[in-house]
Order: C-alpha cells, then sequence, then structure tokens
C-alpha cells in the first residue's frame, strides 16, 4: 500500500475547502473521491454532476449504476477501486469543464495519483483522456486500448453518461470493459513477479501478454 488513510483524508480536506477556481461559488460540496486506500485502480472522469454535488460522492446517480455494472461485468468490485474526476467541483448546469478550472484543480488528481500509485487508470471519457495523456488522440480511436504513459498503465473510456442513452456507445463500453478485465490480470501478475523480483524481460513479457494490444506513448 502506497496511500495512507491519513495522507488521503488531508488531501480530501484540502479539496472540501479549496476556492482555487470560480467552481467553488457554485457548488454545494465538493466531492474529492471515493474508494480506499488499498485500491490498485483508480477511475477518472470529467466533474461531480448534480446527485453528486448534493451527496459528496462521485458517480452516483443512474451514470453512477451503470459504471458499477460495467465494472462487475470486467471482475471488478466498485468498492475496491478509487473513484474521482479531473474537476472535484460541479460546473453550473453540468457543462464542460473549463481550461482554467482544469488547470486550477489539477493537481489534486496529480497528489491523487501520486499517493496510490494505481496499476491501471481507467479515464472516463474525454476530458479525462485529454487531461491525463494530452496529445495522444480522440477518444474515438483510443477507447478500450492499453496505453503505457510513464510506467503507468491507461485504459480511455467512453464515459457512462454518454452511453446511457446511446446503445451503441454502451455495447462498446461493454465490450471495452471485458477487455479491461485482461488488462487487469496482466497488471496483477506483473505486481506480482515485481514483488517476487521478476527480471525486466520478465516484466516486458507479462505486459505484452494476451488481453489486448499496448500502445506506448510519447
Ligand atoms: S474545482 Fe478544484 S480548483 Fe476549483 S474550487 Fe473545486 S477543488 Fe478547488
Amino acid at each position: 500500500m502506497v496511500a495512507t488513510t491519513e495522507e488521503l483524508l488531508e488531501l480530501h480536506g484540502q479539496v472540501r475547502d479549496c476556492t482555487a477556481c470560480p467552481l467553488h461559488l457554485t457548488r454545494i460540496q465538493a466531492v474529492p473521491g471515493y474508494g480506499p486506500v488499498t485500491a490498485r485502480v483508480m477511475a477518472v472522469g470529467e466533474a461531480p454532476g448534480e446527485n453528486e454535488d448534493r451527496e459528496g460522492k462521485p458517480f452516483v446517480g443512474a451514470a453512477g449504476r451503470l459504471l458499477t455494472s460495467l465494472l462487475e461485468s470486467a471482475g471488478l468490485d466498485r468498492r475496491d477501486i478509487y473513484i474521482t474526476n479531473i474537476v472535484k467541483c460541479r460546473p453550473p448546469r453540468n457543462r464542460d469543464p473549463e481550461p482554467i478550472e482544469v488547470e486550477a484543480c489539477s493537481h489534486y488528481l496529480d497528489e491523487q495519483i501520486a499517493l496510490f500509485q494505481p496499476d491501471v487508470i481507467l479515464l472516463l471519457g474525454r476530458h479525462a483522456l485529454a487531461r491525463l495523456l494530452p496529445g495522444a488522440g480522440g477518444i474515438s480511436r483510443l477507447h478500450g486500448e492499453r496505453l503505457r504513459h510513464n510506467d503507468r498503465v491507461f485504459v480511455p473510456l467512453y464515459h457512462p453518461a454518454a452511453a446511457l442513452y446511446n446503445g451503441g456507445l454502451r455495447e462498446t463500453l461493454e465490450a471495452d470493459m471485458r477487455r479491461v478485465r485482461g488488462y487487469l490480470a496482466d497488471a496483477e501478475a506483473a505486481r506480482a513477479r515485481r514483488a517476487g523480483g521478476a527480471s525486466a524481460s520478465e516484466l516486458r513479457q507479462v505486459a505484452a501478454a494476451p488481453g489486448g494490444a499496448q500502445m506506448d506513448l510519447f
């Protein structure tokens, strides 16, 4: 475990008190993130919506229920992963976050990733993709792919909210989640081998194991 409960609570407290961008003026409450400090998988969305703003937790409501069921299809229990957003306060009327807001909030996400050192980061939607892998490409091309950057594995996926009312997108998201199951198995095996002192060549073999292609970025 990399993060400690104290470190995570301290960071969540900073987010809840934050007034660094105009979104603090219209929020009910900030939504730092939710999940156990032991999480090896992180999911990153765009921003809190109305329900999240009210409850203080990410991905509640219909999109959250769809996310839960998609995670289960990938063999993941939602209670085992850490879920957050690129901006921690709800933009008014659920508009896209402004670049100045993303910039002001970006260090919190960086700190969360540094705390958890997750094996895999699921990028939920184009905003999360653009924030964490700028210049990598669009979500329509990269969804479902396993991308490695700075020794970390990222998987861009369509945002569950976009799939709620688009059956075709939902099928694509479900198919991508089935690929995620293989990626997670590979990441788990790689971590176990690292713990056992595997050689670099063995780790490369694990990273290239079945479960989907992997692209190296930058
Ligand atoms: S969105 Fe981020 S930077 Fe803006 S007030 Fe909320 S926590 Fe602070």
